[in-house]
């Protein structure tokens, strides 16, 4: 296998295998120290109206209570800008010192007014001196540099009022509302993210001006991890000094498909060891998303010493780009196989027809029928207690070898070896045959799979720096030509459900970014509840954790994946209860993408490659997207969901709900 990064220089990060936080240098933001040696910080943004004074306040105040260090507030033209002012003072009034930041999209003038006012600017390059047409223009180089010139002139202003007023500034970059310029360079690319922001920075440089933090935010995690990761090479390669970065995935919805979106995103760069400031954007009232910042950031903070990890000398994994790792395909895993979720139900004794359906497959009585949903796992792994009823077609359980070797009927039933049983077995099931083993056997393991193709691989770690560890693992696969399928099995004791989806998220999730992965599985291994009903719970939290995952790192869709912006102060209708209505209607289209964003402004641009979009374009109005193609305008808000759904269905991408 031709090695893809051939020596430390052409890395991303520090290391691979040994957990080490990218060196940065420090940014005072009003007392706040954002990366330096300093702890990360949790951040996140008011979705109060700005001119709303008291109202802002009172969502800071409980913002800082769960635990945000900085607040965002979007200032959209002048009169916000000033209002930072009023807020501010009440804040600082009441007690609170946290500093703020001022959210600027389109108005540079209200950025010169706010970085007079507050600690720090976020500005979006891709519109701070642009207006987004969706045109496609040849630029020429001089053209191009015409272009650059222009932007320097609007941008220096603000440049010289920050370092005046010693104000910190964001260049944060968004896939989703690049400049026509550098979409008709770069494309929507992650290196077009990335020169997007370089193209600010030169400026911030050449004025000797570094107060500055720099985020590449996407909806899509592959795309996200990967603008990150090429930044932080950019940013080397370019001998610009090593700025901190401010982590994201925009849009990333609400409740258990936010919080895993975020993680996998969030979570695969602070594995290794990038990062200096986290916001998790979820559409739920802002002060819910800093402890989910801070349980993220939390894991790092007991992470070394870890065992340690084989060291990488050349690394065959492609960082900025998603390539699936070559598979050859035994049953139906691995090839050109989805990833697999198998749901772990071994520890229920003689589980019921009625309580299988945790893992998404229904059985009804009244019709004698089975039925399986959108997350209907693949195989349930039953250890030593295996399933009492007569398996539907369809439906495959993974038995211990030593229980499997009992069965009679062996067909839909597959046994699942240790290292030990494996090498001295001589019965095999003829098809499929699953071997587990811990990262640290994988060499001694190679030799004995490599012409086996009816086995696939169970892969787990005790090791703390697990997503590393793992990803070594294969490595060794790859760098030794072995390309048999493997599964990743994780295991989080003593934890509740928020960890759960948050761990998996990450250690999963970032090895499926990178394409490493043919399967998942959460095991029940050392859960410490002994009440059938807290199991049965947890069955059916780790099989759609196990989908969700899937999906978040966008290798296996399985349910409608809702692109919906977190709201802020320009936010046009109720977002959550406006997601929670569509998502109502369309949650059985598996696999459709619906953008739903608060305003017109940035929505279009921010959501992203939404198939679908309903966007707030006025007090009580939507306008309705295909892809970025306008649809229907200004649609009152009370007609907007049924005129959504005529759109998918003259789309053809419809069907109707078979609800179980
Ligand atoms: S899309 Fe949503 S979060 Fe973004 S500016 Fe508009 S309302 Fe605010």
């Amino acid at each position: 296998m031709e090695p893809i990064i051939k020596s430390q220089d052409q890395l991303y990060c520090n290391s691979l295998t040994s957990y080490s936080r990218r060196k940065t240098i420090p940014v005072n933001v009003g007392g706040v120290l954002i990366g330096g040696d300093n702890p990360i910080v949790v951040q996140s943004m008011t979705t109060v109206d700005t001119m709303d004074t008291q109202g802002s306040v009172e969502q800071c105040i409980r913002m800082i209570e769960s635990g945000c260090q900085l607040i965002r507030i979007t200032a959209p033209s002048i009169k916000e800008a000033e209002n930072l002012k009023n807020i501010k003072d009440e804040l600082r009034k009441r007690g609170y010192s946290t500093p703020l930041v001022a959210d600027i999209h389109f108005t540079p003038n209200a950025a010169e007014v706010a970085a007079k006012i507050v600690e720090k600017v976020r500005i979006n390059p891709g519109n701070y001196a642009d207006k987004k047409k969706f045109e496609v223009i040849e630029y020429t180089d001089e053209s191009y540099q015409e272009e650059l010139n222009r932007i320097r002139e609007r941008f220096l202003p603000l440049v010289k009022i920050c370092k005046e007023h010693g104000t910190a500034m964001r260049i944060g970059t968004n896939h989703g509302s690049l400049s026509d310029r550098i979409m008709s360079r770069y494309g929507d690319t992650p290196l077009g993210m990335v020169e997007s922001a370089l193209e600010f920075l030169r400026i911030c440089e050449d004025e000797n001006y570094h107060d500055i933090v720099i985020s590449m935010k996407s909806s899509n995690t592959q795309v996200m991890v990967q603008a990150y990761r090429l930044l932080v090479q950019k940013l080397v390669e370019g001998g610009f000094k090593p700025y901190p970065l401010h982590l994201g995935v925009t849009e990333a919805g609400e409740a258990e498909d936010g919080r895993i979106k975020s993680a996998v995103g969030i979570g695969t760069l602070l594995e290794d060891g990038l990062g200096d400031t986290v916001r998790v954007s979820l559409t739920e009232d802002p002060e819910f998303e800093a402890p989910v910042a801070k349980a993220l950031i939390d894991r790092y903070s007991k992470r070394t010493p870890h065992a340690e990890i084989k060291k990488i000398e050349e690394y065959p994994i492609h960082p900025f780009d998603h390539e699936k790792r070559h598979t050859y395909e035994v049953f139906n895993f691995g090839g050109h196989h989805v990833p697999r979720v198998i749901t772990d139900i071994s520890k229920i004794e003689k589980i019921s027809e009625k309580e299988i359906k945790q893992t998404g497959h229904f059985y009804l009585p009244e019709l004698d029928k089975w039925k399986m949903n959108d997350q209907g796992c693949d195989f349930v792994f039953s250890g030593s207690n295996p399933i009492p009823f007569m398996l539907p077609n369809g439906m495959k359980e993974i038995q211990y070898a030593e229980i499997w070797k009992q069965q009679s009927d062996q067909i839909n039933k597959f046994p699942l070896f240790n290292l030990d049983e494996y090498a001295n077995s001589s019965d095999f099931h003829l098809e499929l045959n699953f071997l587990e083993i811990f990262d640290t056997e994988i060499e001694e393991v190679i030799p004995i799979i490599a012409d086996r193709k009816d086995t696939v691989l169970i892969l787990k770690t005790s090791n703390k720096h697990a997503m590393p560890a793992l990803r070594r693992a294969f490595v060794s696969l790859m760098e030794s030509n072995t390309e048999i399928p493997v599964v990743v099995k994780i295991a989080y004791p003593d934890q509740d459900h928020d960890l759960t989806m948050l761990y998996a998220a990450t250690d999963v999730g970032g090895l499926l970014i990178d394409g490493l992965g043919d399967g998942i599985f959460i095991s029940l291994e050392k859960e410490n509840q002994t009440d059938r009903q807290e199991i049965l719970d947890q069955v059916k939290l780790h099989n759609s954790v196990g989908f969700g995952v899937l999906q978040a790192a966008r290798t296996r869709m399985s349910k409608t994946e809702y692109i919906s912006c977190p709201s802020c102060g320009r936010t046009l209708f109720d977002l959550q209860e406006t997601t929670a209505m569509i998502r109502k209607r369309t949650d059985h289209l598996k696999g459709v993408k619906i953008g739903i964003m608060g305003c017109i402004v940035n929505g279009p641009g921010e959501m992203a490659d939404a198939d679908y979009g309903y966007v707030g374009s006025g007090k009580g109005k939507i306008t309705l997207y295909k892809g970025k193609e306008v649809m229907k305008r200004s649609v009152p808000s009370e007609r907007a969901v049924d005129e959504l759904i005529e759109i998918i269905k003259e789309d053809g991408m419809w069907n109707e709900s078979d609800s179980i």
